[in-house]
């Protein structure tokens, strides 16, 4: 018998990534042990799921001098240098280190290069956008040695005397990391700390596998994400593709004449939202049969 039922595949590594799956385990278990627990802005770009860590007891803080007792929890994109001193030494506070260990393994880079006697007179180029609060926080570990460097444009106009030292914001891709050298390499001796992560591409090259496999595919994440943004372009190139939230989000006119649908997920995305979205859009081919019955009586 045939089925009425959309053929719905999820995207391989769709969803949390390490890190931030790191990030949210560390903030539940502190939610379960105090019962101040902040974090310094939101700590994911998904706004469900920080409404449903919010209904947990952990708050989103903009102004840390604010806080005289509790814990707040450092998202996964790090926090500038003198931010974090500042919060060490509040000691009403405990420190919640969410941090990515790749993120962190890219200040830890940029730190020691910026203090190296070697490296002293090198400019580190971090490639990268500016005003991303990775970038931010990178730059901050580099006692004013970095210049950010986002595109090949800026590569050609770059100007320095010396050797440098190169690293990349975490989900920089590949391509423009690779350019940006070639660039620069003309020019300049350089040395390359490849920090990208390897989370980022992975996704994005199974959603587009499947984006070829399929008549239509929906991209799940906020739209405050960068990274799912860049997932719902990707997608597009090779099939329709439509970039929500949440499962309020879907309209049924998406799904006529379609027989399947991928589902991907950036990184900030949770399993439980990707679940209620697979499950509405599985029965949506069942909603459209019974509409086009009523019609024919
Ligand atoms: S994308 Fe990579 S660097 Fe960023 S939080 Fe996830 S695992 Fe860490």
């Amino acid at each position: 018998m045939k089925s009425n039922l959309l053929k719905v595949k999820i995207s391989d590594n769709a969803g949390f990534c390490f890190g931030v799956r790191r990030a949210i385990n560390l903030a539940e278990e502190t939610a379960g042990k105090e019962c101040k627990v902040y974090t310094l802005g939101p700590i994911i770009h998904n706004p469900q799921e920080v409404a449903r860590l919010e209904k947990r007891g952990i708050k989103i803080l903009n102004d840390p001098k604010r806080v005289k007792r509790g814990s707040i929890i450092l998202r996964t994109h790090g926090i500038p240098f003198n931010l974090h001193k500042k919060l060490e030494e509040n000691k009403g506070v405990n420190i919640i280190d969410a941090v990515c260990p790749f993120v962190k393994k890219a200040q830890n880079i940029v730190k020691q290069l910026s203090s190296d006697i070697k490296s002293k007179n090198k400019t580190i180029i971090v490639v990268g956008e500016k005003v991303h609060p990775e970038v931010i926080a990178l730059v901050s570990y580099g006692n004013d040695k970095c210049i950010v460097i986002e595109n090949e444009e800026e590569a050609q106009k770059f100007k320095d005397k010396g050797d440098l030292n190169i690293v990349s914001q975490t989900t920089q891709t590949p391509e423009n990391l690779n350019n940006i050298v070639k660039i620069l390499r003309k020019r300049y001796k350089l040395k390359v700390y490849n920090t990208i992560c390897k989370a980022t591409l992975d996704r994005q090259k199974a959603a587009e596998k499947l984006a070829k496999k399929v008549d239509l595919i929906i991209v799940i994440g906020g739209k405050n994400s960068d990274n799912t943004t860049r997932l719902a372009q990707i997608c597009s190139e090779k099939t329709k593709a439509y970039h929500i939230e949440s499962v309020d989000d879907i309209k049924e006119k998406w799904f006529k004449n379609i027989n399947s649908v991928g589902l991907t997920a950036g990184a900030s995305t949770p399993a439980w939202i990707i679940e209620e979205i697979k499950n509405k859009i599985k029965n949506i081919k069942k909603v459209i049969m019974k509409v086009k019955s009523k019609e024919k009586k």
